[in-house]
């Protein structure tokens, strides 16, 4: 059965039915970037709860529907508006970023590209090369194009090798410069919308499968846990070869959050059997009654 990494999903805001569904169309991994709720944070209290959540319930939740959960930390740029409370993020950051399977600094960038996300977005550029973390950058969804030159001129100007960035949102009007350029072009497959998986198609055929990656970004919104897989058959259904689709929705994803020495494949090819009966701090993911899924040390993820 193909594997899949989905490299950027917001699990807290999904089921385990996805997780199941998830599992069943051969995600193997994922990758949680901290984003904000869809409505702004008023304590600081919120954001080290909500990265204590990413590196601790969550990864323990989805390893229970066998899926692998990796992390990045970082201040969202819409929050970063919010001056008073972004200093006090700042000082949690570091603490949540060496943490265990942390494999970036993100999602972090510009929204309006205002100057405070500008001074956060610096900031954690340099805590990147700090804690010798990959960044995650998160492209503006208005004034698109501007907002993704700038993003990979102010990495540059702080000394960020374009190997260890990937440049999420990324469509038909950003992809070559920042292909051209030398990073990683990541693309967020929404339904019914602007980047849709016939879109990827005619991407990867036109600038073949290097240092591109796909991903569903699903979240609390109208989105979409299977587009990783989904847009996959879609390639082959169009006669892309498969290696390209095993690099742009697998191999590249690993590739480039794996120079945070947090993330192998290893994780996922012998990985500890499933048993719902364990807990997490005290929980499990059973409800009152339910029938644990508990599998033998001999049996495969795959049964
Ligand atoms: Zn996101």
């Amino acid at each position: 059965m193909e594997m899949y990494i989905d490299p950027h999903l917001h699990a807290v805001s999904r089921t385990t039915d996805d997780y199941e569904a998830m599992r069943k169309a051969g995600v193997v991994a994922i990758i949680e970037p901290a984003f904000w709720l869809g409505q702004p944070r008023t304590e600081v209290g919120s954001f080290k709860d909500y990265f204590s959540t990413l590196v601790g319930w969550e990864r323990f939740r989805a390893k229970q529907f066998g899926i692998m959960h990796y992390c990045t930390i970082g201040l969202n740029s819409k929050e970063a508006n919010n001056e008073a409370l972004a200093e006090e993020v700042m000082e949690l950051l570091p603490l949540f970023a060496t943490k265990e399977g942390v494999v970036a600094i993100g999602e972090i960038g510009y929204d309006d590209q205002t100057a405070a996300e500008d001074k956060y977005y610096r900031l954690q550029l340099e805590l990147a090369k700090e804690v010798e973390l990959p960044v995650l950058i998160h492209t503006p969804h208005r004034d698109k194009k501007k907002g993704t030159t700038r993003s990979m001129d102010v990495s540059e100007e702080h000394g960020l090798a374009p190997h260890m960035v990937i440049v999420d949102h990324n469509n038909e009007e950003t992809v070559k410069e920042v292909l051209d350029r030398g990073y990683w072009a990541a693309f967020t497959i929404y339904p019914h919308t602007k980047m849709g998986s016939d879109r990827m198609v005619e991407i990867v055929k036109k600038y073949g499968p290097e240092r591109i990656i796909v991903d569903s970004a699903a979240d609390w919104g109208i989105s979409d846990p299977l587009a990783v897989p989904k847009t996959a058959a879609l390639m082959r259904k169009h006669g892309i070869p498969e290696e390209h689709i095993r690099l742009t929705c697998y191999q590249n994803a690993l590739t480039a959050y794996s120079q945070s020495g947090q993330m192998e494949e290893s994780d996922w090819l012998n990985p500890e059997p499933i048993d719902q009966r364990l807990k997490h701090a005290g929980n499990s993911v059973l409800r009152g009654g339910q029938t644990p899924r508990v599998e033998s040390s001999s049996d495969s993820v795959e049964n």
